[in-house]
């Protein structure tokens, strides 16, 4: 079949990309190579879209929740995986659980069915000169990544995520904190959390017992680069060993005692919008709920709120913000989208949620028309956003879709109401946004 468009990898972003370009009328090439003689470490069968660990496509509460706005945005575009996950649902509370075989069954038949799409069991090795999607997620092909890294340059594309925690702005206590840079130098840039002697040996102590994520067999040759060495095998160096590395409070007077703190937590801005910050060198393996009750004993995190945890894996990912543009283009090749996982964004429903997007803008060009990104107050266009230039392209690593990534809402609220007046201007916005778009697809 001669085709408009080739998708690479048929996970949850390739799937859901496919199946939107078909609906549109355009000719899709999906390659897989599952199938076809290859595999990855963390897949299992054959089928599009495996869910390789979780069954869940987390909350579905799409009144307080970003993730399931994400759900209700996803639907009212005709989303494959949105549709699959329903009709394969198990009982799992507010959140969106599903039956995975039956679930990744339905999407392999839906787009093994449909008339515009070509399904071929083929392990691609390079970046093709025709329009193509890549969504090989975070365990792309070897060759097909050193592909990808020659095109973008050194470092560009990671094998290995080391995240810090995020925390949201409004959940520090700035009574306790302040704001500072080491020496004052340069703009007083950094959020600082004091600890004093003991408050520093018991958070170590912390960090040294606490349940760590043990790393998959495939995993295990996770290099630690020393600016990215996860804080408790810092820590389990020597009980100094913190307070002259990340958390060195020389050359930072804490306004409430005019002295340098014995140990000091820094927080860099995270977003361009000012509303996320994270926790600087606190990469780590650490459980999530560890995490949690560990960094609340920091003085001035008591009440943190934590827009993604810590956690180390391997994940290939492009630096996004710094190689993309606003349509999911590869800035020096532009006959390149990319899409799910390998775009930065993290989670089966955000990749599928991207994966959407990559086709829709395909699909717009296509046609020869232009399709204007979703607004930074929706779900998908606060990830859009994000991973396309709001987040910090130095920093950047895999985030979830969160309220964080939205502006920030004037006024003050409860926390329950603040998520409400959140969805319901996305919901506003979305409409907005969506009414044109509608009418140019009707066309
Ligand atoms: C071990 C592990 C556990 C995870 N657990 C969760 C979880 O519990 N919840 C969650 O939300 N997210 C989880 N994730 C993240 C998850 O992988 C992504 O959220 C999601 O699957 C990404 O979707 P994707 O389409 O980008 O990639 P994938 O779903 O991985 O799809 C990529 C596809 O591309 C194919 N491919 C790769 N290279 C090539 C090539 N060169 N040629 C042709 N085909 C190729 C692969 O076979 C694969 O089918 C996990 C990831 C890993 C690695």
């Amino acid at each position: 079949m001669f085709f408009d468009i080739h998708i690479i990898g048929g996970g949850l972003a390739g799937s859901e990309a496919a199946w939107q370009l078909a609906e549109a009328g355009l000719r899709v090439r999906l390659s897989e190579m599952r199938g076809g003689g290859d595999t990855t470490p963390a897949h299992e069968t054959d089928r599009l879209a495996e869910m390789v660990c979780s069954n869940s496509l987390r909350s579905d509460d799409a009144e307080h929740n970003a993730v399931g706005l994400l759900h209700q945005e996803m639907r009212s575009l005709g989303s494959l995986i949105m549709r699959a996950g329903d009709e394969h649902r198990v009982p799992a509370g507010s959140a969106l659980a599903v039956d995975r075989m039956g679930f990744a069954a339905e999407v392999t038949r839906a787009i093994e069915q449909h008339p515009n799409i070509k399904l071929v069991r083929e392990r691609v090795d390079s970046l093709p000169d025709h329009p193509t999607i890549i969504a090989t997620g975070p365990l792309t092909g070897s060759r097909l990544a050193e592909s990808i890294a020659n095109e973008t340059g050194e470092g560009a594309l990671a094998f290995f995520d080391a995240i810090a925690p995020i925390v949201h702005r409004d959940s520090i206590d700035m009574d306790v904190a302040w704001m500072a840079a080491r020496w004052d130098k340069g703009g007083k840039d950094y959020i600082n959390c004091p600890l004093d002697k003991a408050q520093y040996e018991d958070f170590v102590a912390a960090f040294v017992d606490g349940e760590k994520m043990p790393f998959h067999d495939w995993e295990k040759d996770t290099p630690y680069f020393e600016g990215c060495m996860p804080i408790e095998v810092m820590a389990e160096r020597g009980p100094e060993t913190l307070r002259h590395g990340p958390m060195k409070g020389v050359g930072l007077d804490d306004p409430r005692t005019g002295r340098w703190p014995y140990a000091v937590v820094q927080l860099r801005q995270d977003n361009a919008l000012g509303t996320l910050w994270n926790m600087v060198g606190f990469q780590t393996k650490l459980k999530h709920g560890e995490q949690v009750r560990i960094f609340r004993t920091i003085p001035g995190l008591e009440n943190a709120e934590f827009a993604r945890l810590g956690g180390i894996h391997r994940n290939s990912f492009i630096n996004s913000p710094r190689l993309l543009d606003n349509q999911l283009r590869l800035k020096s090749k532009p006959n390149i989208r990319f899409a799910g996982q390998i775009t930065g964004c993290e989670g089966y429903v955000e990749s599928a949620a991207v994966g959407m997007l990559a086709a829709r803008f395909a699909a717009a060009e296509l046609r020869g028309e232009a399709l204007p990104a979703p607004p930074v107050e929706t779900s998908v266009g606060a990830l859009l956003s994000h991973i396309t230039g709001g987040a910090d392209a130095e920093t950047f690593q895999p985030m979830n879709v969160n309220f964080g990534l939205m502006p920030p809402l004037p006024g003050r609220f409860k926390r329950a109401d603040r998520k409400k007046a959140y969805t319901e201007r996305a919901r506003e916005a979305f409409a907005h946004w969506l009414e044109p778009v509608s009418e140019l697809e009707r066309a």
